[in-house]
């Protein structure tokens, strides 16, 4: 290929409107204490909660990552910081909120976000709806939840804990 030929193929990072992808993953553990679980932005009573530094719902840490990924702007721990105080105990949508507000910031509407929820319980097919509901209104643009176990395999099989994965499309502005 000559120089001039290369002038003419346009770079793709370089179209203004093409969407873009990521993806996120997330795991956490069961806690030993009484918490509540915080899944999909929802609180589920009578449901054994996760550690971790903030509220410790994987769905919606999961598609925080994959929202930063998306847009190139790294991920939830580069931003958000496990040693930041501010972030100690956050909720799920609060995490989502700032996220969504940091991309606004760089150029980037959200297209749509899909997050499975990887685990052998809660069943999450009776509150799937009111999931995506919450997660969406967080997000400000369509998240859709789906579940799946592992046949007791893993980490998750054996009931130690719940992980998440997702993936976002983001446009630009
Ligand atoms: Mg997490």
């Amino acid at each position: 290929m000559s120089e001039s030929d290369r002038d003419v193929v346009p770079l793709r990072q370089e179209l203004p409107l093409l969407p873009r992808i990521g993806i996120g993953v997330d795991v956490h553990p069961f806690a030993t204490d009484e918490r509540t679980l915080m899944l999909g932005c929802l609180s589920w009573d009578g449901v054994v909660g996760l550690t971790g530094h903030s509220d410790g719902d994987v769905a919606a840490h999961a598609v925080c990552d994959a929202l930063l990924s998306a847009a190139g702007l790294g991920d939830l721990g580069a931003v958000f910081g496990t040693s930041d105080p501010r972030w100690a105990g956050a909720e799920g949508a609060q995490l989502l909120t700032e996220t969504v507000r940091l991309l606004g910031g760089d150029g980037w509407a959200v297209g749509n976000v899909a997050v499975q929820i990887i685990g052998e319980r809660p069943r999450i097919a009776a509150r799937r709806g009111e999931a995506e509901a919450a997660m969406s209104a967080a997000v400000g643009a369509h998240v859709s939840v789906s579940a799946t176990s592992t046949d007791g395999l893993g980490l998750t099989g054996r009931g130690e804990g719940l992980a998440a994965i997702a993936t976002a499309l983001v446009l630009r502005r």
